[in-house]
Parts: C-alpha cells; sequence; structure tokens
C-alpha cells in the first residue's frame, strides 16, 4: 500500500515514550498531536491511504434489491429464520481480503484517543467510496486540559430508511489505540508506524468488522426496513468517547435509535466462539491521581525531611485492605494502584511522589462507595505521617457495562448462538474490564458480545491479553464477527417491526 506524505510525516515524528500512560491525566501533548481547538473534519481523501473495496462491491456498484432479505422482512418466519445466514455468511466470508487489507492498514497506522486523524479519514474515504453516507465531528473532546487532541474524529453513518416510524439500532466500534510499544512478533508487513503506539485492543479489528458490515448493509438497503446506525466511536480507552457522543445527540438524533450492540474480541476465548450473559458483563470503572507532598532534604538527615515516599508506600499498602475489609465478600471490586513515580537521586529524599491507579466494581454504587473509602484511607494515612495529599479522579468514571435482560432473552442470546462457532453461546462470568459502550447500554437496551479470537492456527500466538504488548489479533475472526454485526441488525430490525 502506497504511504501518503501526511501520513509518512504523522508516522516519522510521533513518539511517545512505551512507559507513558494511558490514563486520562494531564500529559503533555507530543509532536504530531492535536493540541486543544474546535474540531475539524475537514480531509482531503487524495491523502489517505488507498482502500479497497469488497469485489463483490465493485461488480454491483452500490445498493440493490436483495430477494433473501427482503423476504425475510415481508415474510411471515421469525427474527429467527435461518434464510438469511448463508447469505450473511457467504458475503462475510467474500469480503476477506478487504477485511484483511483494511485491518492491516488500521494497524500499522494506530492513533491514540482524541487524535485518531488519520484513522477517522481512512474510514470516511472507505465509506464515501461504498456511497454511505455519514457524518463527522463526534466525540470532540471536553477536557483538553487533562487529555491532549481536539477530537471530533467520531464518525455516524446511517443505512436504511432512515423513516423516524420505522425502528433503528445502533452497531458500534471503537478507533482508538493505546501508547504501548508494540512487541507482536511475526507482522512484519504491518507492525505499528507509530512508535509507542499500539492497536493493543482490537479496536483496529472491531472498526474492520464494522466496516464490512456496512458494505454488507449498503448492498441490502433498498431491501432493508428501518435503519441500522453505524457508531465509530473514538477515545474508549478512557476518555469517554460513547459518552460525548451521546451527549451530542447519537441517541437523539432522527431516527432514535432503540437497541444497540457492540462487540469485542477475546483472547482468553477460542477462536470463533461468541460469549455473553445477561445483565453486568463489564465493570464499572475510575481512575485516580494521588499526589503526596512532603519535605525533601538530604538522605542521610531524614528527621529534617518530612518523607513522600514512605507515606506513598503506605497509602499504597493501606489501600490494599479496602476490599478485603470493607466490601461484602459477596461484591467484587478492585483497587490497583499502577504507577508510583518519585525521586531522582540516590541521596535525595524527594519533595513529592506521585501514585496513580484505577477503581473497578460491578456496580456505580459500589464504585462510588469504594471512591469514598479511598479518600478517607489516602487523606488519614498522608495524615499521619504529616504529608499533603491531592487526589484527582478521571473527568468521566466508566459506568458498568449491563447487557439488558429482556433483550438477552429474547433475543441476543439467540442471534449469538447462531453465530457463535459449534451453535452454542459461551456463558461467561463478568470481567472487571472497563467499556465505554457501558454509557450507551446505560440509555437503550443493549447487548456486548465478546468474540473469541484466542486459538489462531496460523500467525502469532493470539491468546496474549488484550493492552499486552504482544496482543495478537486471530484475523479469522473477521468475517464472523461482520456476520454477526449483519445478523444482528437486520434480525433486530425485524423483531421490533413484528
Ligand atoms: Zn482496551
Ligand atoms: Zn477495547
Amino acid at each position: 500500500m502506497k504511504l501518503s506524505p501526511a501520513i509518512v510525516f504523522l508516522a516519522a515524528c510521533a513518539y511517545l515514550s512505551p512507559s507513558a500512560n494511558a490514563l486520562p491525566f494531564k500529559r503533555n501533548a507530543k509532536d504530531g498531536e492535536d493540541e486543544a481547538g474546535v474540531a475539524e473534519a475537514v480531509i482531503d481523501y487524495e491523502e489517505v491511504l488507498e482502500i479497497r473495496l469488497p469485489s463483490s462491491f465493485e461488480k454491483l456498484g452500490g445498493s440493490y434489491r436483495n430477494e433473501i432479505v427482503e423476504n425475510f422482512f415481508g415474510g411471515t418466519g421469525d427474527a429467527f429464520s435461518d434464510d438469511l445466514l448463508e447469505v450473511i455468511d457467504h458475503l462475510a466470508n467474500e469480503r476477506h481480503d478487504f477485511l484483511i487489507d483494511t485491518r492491516r492498514n488500521l494497524h500499522r497506522h494506530p492513533e491514540v484517543m482524541y487524535n485518531e486523524h488519520d484513522t477517522s479519514a481512512y474510514i470516511q474515504k472507505t465509506l464515501k467510496a461504498m456511497d454511505i453516507k455519514f457524518t463527522t465531528g463526534w466525540a470532540v473532546n471536553t477536557h483538553p486540559d487533562r487529555i491532549p487532541g481536539k477530537g471530533g474524529y467520531g464518525i455516524v453513518a446511517d443505512i436504511g430508511t432512515h423513516r423516524a416510524d420505522e425502528p433503528c439500532i445502533i452497531l458500534r466500534a471503537d478507533m482508538d489505540a493505546l501508547p504501548i510499544l508494540e512487541k507482536t512478533q511475526g507482522i512484519d508487513g504491518f507492525k505499528s508506524e507509530n512508535e509507542g503506539e499500539m492497536h493493543a485492543c482490537g479496536h483496529d479489528a472491531h472498526t474492520t468488522m464494522l466496516l464490512g458490515a456496512a458494505s454488507i448493509l449498503k448492498e441490502m438497503e433498498d431491501s432493508i426496513n428501518g435503519t441500522v446506525r453505524l457508531m465509530f466511536q473514538p477515545a474508549e480507552e478512557g476518555g469517554a468517547g460513547a459518552k460525548r457522543m451521546i451527549e451530542e445527540g447519537l441517541l437523539t438524533t432522527d431516527p432514535k435509535p432503540v437497541q444497540a450492540f457492540g462487540m469485542h474480541v477475546w483472547p482468553s476465548i477460542p477462536s470463533g466462539t461468541i460469549a455473553t450473559r445477561p445483565g453486568t458483563i463489564l465493570a464499572a470503572a475510575e481512575m485516580f491521581e494521588i499526589l503526596v507532598s512532603g519535605v525533601g532534604g538530604h538522605a542521610a538527615m531524614p528527621h529534617l525531611t518530612i518523607d513522600p515516599i514512605v507515606t506513598a508506600s503506605s497509602i499504597v499498602m493501606n489501600l490494599q485492605t479496602l476490599i478485603a475489609r470493607t466490601l461484602s465478600p459477596l461484591e467484587s471490586g478492585v483497587v490497583s494502584v499502577t504507577k508510583f513515580e518519585a525521586g531522582d537521586a540516590f541521596n535525595v529524599i524527594p519533595a513529592s511522589a506521585l501514585l496513580r491507579g484505577t477503581i473497578r466494581a460491578l456496580t456505580t454504587e459500589t464504585l462510588l462507595s469504594l471512591r469514598d473509602r479511598v479518600e478517607h484511607v489516602v487523606t488519614a494515612t498522608a495524615n499521619t505521617h504529616g504529608c499533603n495529599v491531592t487526589i484527582t479522579y478521571s473527568a468521566d468514571y466508566y459506568p458498568p457495562t449491563v447487557n439488558d435482560p429482556t433483550l438477552f432473552e429474547e433475543f441476543s442470546k439467540d442471534v449469538g448462538a447462531m453465530l457463535s462457532k459449534d451453535g452454542k453461546l459461551l456463558d461467561i462470568v463478568p470481567t472487571m474490564g472497563g467499556e465505554d459502550f457501558g454509557f450507551v447500554a446505560e440509555k437503550i437496551p443493549a447487548t456486548f458480545f465478546l468474540l473469541g479470537q484466542g486459538t489462531a492456527h496460523t500467525g502469532p500466538p493470539t491468546n496474549y491479553g488484550l493492552h499486552h504488548p504482544h496482543f495478537a489479533l486471530d484475523e479469522s475472526v473477521l468475517p464472523r464477527g461482520v456476520a454477526l454485526h449483519v445478523n444482528l441488525a437486520l434480525r433486530a430490525l425485524k423483531k421490533l417491526s413484528s
């Protein structure tokens, strides 16, 4: 693939230390990152990487009436009829080359939250080539004082009748990468070219699968009853991009969506197996930063200092008792300190120490009560040692991702099983990971699916955890994700209109 001069420039000058964090606390903008400002979504499409359209798309040149889809919507059969399965599978598999190509292009050019300029441009160019209308400028960064980047790179595209009196549902994909130095082996042709940034959470795959689904849905557009809203969402990794898009009218713009579906590739589940559960599937998440201030001085004269390192160490240890001693044994919670930074010299007691970490719980209520407890422990410990302390939380804590029980029971579990390898949905316990799809699921009935990808037969091992520097995608699951999206969309619309 040809690289545009703009992309070469960005790739060459973008640098972020691998030790930099992904948390939404202030870090300095690096060269090539946008400073705060109003989003401008002006894309020079000539500058964007070349894209390859699905071959059937080139052949057909846009949408056409699909008899099977028309019969599905017009006929007396129910939303779970088998008729569609084969045709969608065929169309998804036919897109194999397009999917691999798209995913690898996105993978080579990862961009962290609120800086997804090239990613957005690539998606926009693909949608334009497919003749799919879209709006951009979504997910403007409302906290540029904390997270560099103006944002506004989100994209929303509607496919279908666009009629307010017919149902509308959302399919969602996230777009952003992480500040991780990629160490994945065996992907020399498409390794990250933005040093220190990596698609280590599979969002390149999510975007690809939604583009694949878009191309199929567009081909069927004239036969669909209702509207499918595609949500390409930036800033999932701590930036609450989904919340921004909701505030900007994602759910209130006509036709108003009444259900939403999202998915995530999942390395601990066999490739092709689909998992989900009713109720809470992912945790509520909050992040904190604690600045402990003491009095610095000579390391040989500690009595003349107030040592922030000893104080911060006590804080870390005391926080570990919170879950064990203040949370009911029947509830779930996590308090993890993930960064401890202090001092520069072997003979100087520094004046301050910095801690960062995360709080997780399965309900917002427990999350907020843990947050209160953290504050209490931190303040009391600092007082004991004579240090001052300030605690900062993230701009937006994430609610838990809760799958609507009725939607799960009456719809999602059956469609998930249809698309899962072996025809069975894998039941799982909730995980303490957070997801900003939770903001959508808070507003309208939704289901979040996990798409297993841990047992690839070729390429690098695909069972490294999400956010691991060796994380690798099992690309063979891409068509399955596409098919899951399309089946969910068509079947949900059918069920809603019958
Ligand atoms: Zn992630
Ligand atoms: Zn993710």
